[in-house]
C-alpha cells in the first residue's frame, strides 16, 4: 500500500482531471460507493472460484459479527447501489467512480494491495453500440493523456449456454493433459475451467495456446454482436486484435470482453479491462439488466505515462513572496490576500518563518516560482515592491504595490478579476 507524496500528487490530480473531463463530455455521472460491503456480495458476484474470492480479499468481522470485505473491485458495489436506489428500473445509466480497491496479492511493480481504480459502468443498454462507445471513450482517454502504444485486445465470451458447450470441450482437453496443469488449474478443472485460460503461469502458456477456442462455439447472435462491435471500431479507426484466450479474471462477464495492454510495464501490462456482464444484476437478485463497463488501474496508467515522459512538469507556485522585517511580515500576509482576490489564477507562496534574504530566496527557488516578490522595510515605507525574476534573464523591477496585480497579470499572462 502506498503513500502519494507531494511530488506525485500533481500527477494524480492531472490524470483525474483529464478523466473527469472526458467522462463528463460523454454524459457519465459520478457515483461514490462505500469501500466496504458485505462479503456475500463479492462471493455472489465475482464468484467463489476466482483468485479474488479464494485468496485476495481483506475480510473481517465487524462488531455485530457481520462479515465485511474491503472492496476488491467496484462493479459489485456499483450494481448493489444501483439496485438499492432503483436506478435500474426503465432507465439507462452511464456511471463512473474512482477510489481505492484492496486485494491481498503478492506486491510487485504494478501490483499492489491497495490500488486506485477508475471504473465506468453502463446499465440498460444491450447493443454493441454501447460496447463500442466505452472503447472509443477509453481510446480518447489515452489520446488526451498522451499515452501511446496501447494494444486493444477483444474477445467474445458468448452466452452462458454457449460457454457451457465450450466448457465441456475444455474440460476434456485439459483432462487429457492433467500432468501439465499446475495446482490452481487442477483445482479449477471442474469448478471453473475457463479460468485456466487466464493463468499467469508461463509454464502453462503452451498448453493454453493449444486449447480449443470459445469462438468456435458462439451462436449467430453472439457472433453478430461481436461483428458489429468490430465494424464500429474499424469505422472509427480504432485498431484491435482479437485474442481468443482473453477470458478476464471475473466470472460475471458475457459477450464482449476487452483489455488495453502495454508492453512497457513488464508482466503487469493490462492498464484497463472490461466487458459486458448482462447476467450480474439478475444474479444479485435484481431484474435482468444488460450492463457493460470497464476499470482502469491508475498506478499502471501513471507508470506508462512516466515511462513515456508524459507526466507534465509541475511547480508549486508562480510567485514567492519574500518578506524582510517584522512590519513586512505582517503587511505581506495582507497583501497576499489582496493578490489572491485580484488574481485567482495566481499560485502565490508567502514566506513564513522569517529568516534572512539568502534563506528566503533558497525557498523561493525550490518552490519553482517564476518570480520572487520582495517586500522589505524600505519598500513598505514607499508603498513599493520589487519583482525579481528567478528563471529568466530579465531585469529586476520595483513598482507601486497598487500596480502589482495588474503588472503580474501581464507578466504571467493570467486574468485579473474586475475590482
Ligand atoms: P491482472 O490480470 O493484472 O491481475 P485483473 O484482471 O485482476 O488484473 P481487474 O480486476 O480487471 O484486474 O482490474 C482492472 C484493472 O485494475 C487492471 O487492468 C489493472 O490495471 C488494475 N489492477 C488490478 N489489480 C491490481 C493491483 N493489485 N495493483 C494495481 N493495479 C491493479
Ligand atoms: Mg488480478
Amino acid at each position: 500500500m502506498h503513500d502519494v507524496l507531494p511530488e506525485d500528487s500533481p500527477h494524480w490530480q492531472y490524470l483525474e482531471a483529464r478523466v473527469r473531463d472526458v467522462l463528463a463530455r460523454y454524459g457519465y455521472a459520478e457515483v461514490r460507493m462505500p469501500v466496504v460491503e458485505f462479503t456475500e456480495l463479492f462471493k455472489r458476484s465475482i464468484g467463489e472460484v476466482t483468485d479474488i474470492v479464494e485468496k485476495e480479499m481483506y475480510t473481517f468481522e465487524d462488531r455485530n459479527g457481520d462479515s465485511l470485505t474491503l472492496r476488491p473491485e467496484g462493479t459489485a458495489g456499483c450494481v448493489r447501489m444501483a439496485m438499492e436506489h432503483g436506478l435500474l428500473h426503465n432507465q439507462t445509466q452511464r456511471l463512473w467512480y474512482q477510489g481505492p480497491m484492496f486485494r491481498h496479492e503478492r506486491p510487485q511493480k504494478g501490483r499492489y494491495r491497495q490500488f486506485q481504480q477508475i471504473g465506468v459502468e453502463t446499465f440498460g443498454l444491450a447493443g454493441p453500440d454501447i460496447d463500442a462507445e466505452l472503447i472509443l471513450l477509453s481510446a480518447r482517454l489515452w489520446r488526451e493523456l498522451g499515452i501511446e502504444g496501447l494494444e486493444l485486445q477483444l474477445n467474445s465470451l458468448g452466452t452462458p449456454e454457449e460457454r457451457l458447450a465450450y466448457r465441456e470441450q475444455l474440460v476434456a482437453y485439459f483432462s487429457a493433459h492433467q500432468d501439465r496443469l499446475d495446482e490452481d488449474s487442477r483445482r479449477r478443472l471442474h469448478s471453473n475451467p475457463l479460468r485456466i485460460l487466464d493463468t499467469k503461469n508461463p509454464a502453462m502458456a503452451e498448453l493454453v495456446a493449444a486449447a480449443p477456442t470459445l469462438s468456435d462455439y458462439l451462436g449467430e447472435a453472439s457472433r453478430a454482436h461481436f461483428e458489429q462491435l468490430c465494424a464500429i471500431l474499424r469505422a472509427a479507426e480504432v485498431d484491435y486484435v482479437v485474442n481468443p484466450r482473453l477470458v478476464r479474471g471475473l466470472d460475471y462477464y458475457s459477450l464482449t470482453v476487452f483489455e488495453w495492454v502495454t508492453d512497457q510495464l513488464g508482466a503487469q501490462g493490462t492498464v484497463c479491462a472490461g466487458g459486458r456482464y448482462d447476467g450480474l444484476v439478475a444474479q444479485l437478485g435484481g431484474r435482468a439488466t444488460p450492463a457493460v463497463g470497464f476499470a482502469m488501474g491508475v498506478e499502471r496508467l501513471l507508470a506508462v505515462m512516466e515511462a513515456q515522459g508524459g507526466l507534465p512538469p509541475h511547480t508549486r507556485a508562480d510567485a514567492y513572496l519574500v518578506l524582510m522585517g517584522e512590519q513586512a511580515r505582517q503587511a505581506g500576509l495582507v497583501l497576499a490576500e489582496r493578490l489572491r482576490d485580484a488574481l485567482p489564477g495566481l499560485r502565490l507562496l508567502t514566506h513564513c518563518g522569517g529568516g534572512g534574504f539568502k534563506a528566503q530566496f533558497k525557498r523561493a527557488d525550490r518552490s519553482g516560482a517564476r518570480v520572487a516578490l520582495v517586500l522589505g522595510e524600505d519598500e513598505l515605507a514607499q508603498g513599493r515592491i520589487s519583482i525579481k525574476p528567478l528563471r529568466e534573464e530579465r531585469p529586476q523591477e520595483t513598482i507601486a504595490i497598487d500596480d502589482l496585480a495588474t503588472h503580474l497579470a501581464g507578466y504571467m499572462d493570467i486574468r485579473e478579476t474586475a475590482q
